[in-house]
């Protein structure tokens, strides 16, 4: 029988936010300064497969939010030689703008998706704005077409995606936030996706003020360490430190790529 598949993963940088600590944490910074927010998107190959997590913004979100856009999701993840004509499965972590669209980009591929998700982003949370500012509705409304289109895979709770590869329903920053976990050649790596904005927020208990759940946010910490094989093997969701301290696969990708699925320099 074939050994089970380890995975190489990816993150890849396409976008940047520069902004102030304050705004990284419930109840501000007391040491208030520039935290930078990083954009990414992720890349998972083995067995044979390639799996994309989340699909990111376009140049013209990018504009409308005053983000920094550094390339189309897509242009990444051809540099990387995916053929993103041809990839079958795309893993949403949640429905927020920074995480949903370019759905034209991947004729082919179903996307995997929380129910819970779904019902947050079409329900009466987003009668408020409180909770609505971080969706775009023409992502909302895409995600609905995909559905009649049959390309929307629904999950209830933890799933097996692959081989070495499965989802879990976490929840807190939005209702059906889920992240993915992993099997590489150091272990069980954990995408932890918008659980943990930063290293900070999950490292020193301190929740990032976009929130649906603030109970089920400080648990997912938690789970998401219990997924993986140690603290080192969870990567948050939007933190410039992943560039610094993982590898770029090649040193034409400096800058631009990052492979997960090897240690982190100390
Ligand atoms: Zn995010």
């Amino acid at each position: 029988m074939a050994a089970d598949p380890v995975y190489e993963v990816f993150a890849l940088r396409y976008a940047h936010h520069p902004r102030s600590a304050k705004e990284n944490f419930v109840g501000g910074d007391p040491h208030d300064g520039p935290m930078p927010l990083d954009y990414f998107v992720w890349l998972l190959r083995g067995g044979g497969q390639e799996v994309v997590v989340d699909t990111g913004f376009s140049a013209a979100i990018a504009a409308k939010r005053g983000r920094e856009y550094l390339r189309c999701p897509s242009e990444g993840l051809k540099l990387l030689g995916t053929d993103v004509r041809t990839v079958r499965d795309v893993v949403i972590t949640h429905l927020h703008y920074d995480h949903v669209g370019n759905f034209d980009v991947f004729p082919a591929a179903s996307f995997h998706l929380q129910d819970l998700e779904m019902r947050y982003a079409t329900g009466r949370h987003m009668c408020h704005e409180l909770f609505r500012g971080a969706f775009e509705v023409e992502d909302v409304v895409g995600m609905v077409r995909s559905v009649y289109a049959g390309r929307v895979r629904f999950h209830d709770g933890d799933t097996e995606l692959a081989p070495g590869v499965s989802l879990h329903l976490v929840g807190g920053h939005t209702m059906g936030l889920q992240v993915v976990r992993v099997r590489t050649a150091r272990g069980w790596v954990v995408l932890a996706s918008d659980a943990s904005h930063y290293y900070a927020n999950m490292e020193q208990g301190r929740p990032y003020p976009i929130v649906h759940s603030l109970g089920d946010m400080v648990e997912g910490w938690r789970r998401v360490h219990n997924l993986a094989d140690s603290p080192a093997h969870v990567v948050p969701g939007h933190d410039p430190l992943v560039m610094t301290r993982y590898p770029a696969p090649t040193r034409e990708l400096e800058g631009i790529a990052v492979r997960l699925d090897v240690a982190p320099r100390a």
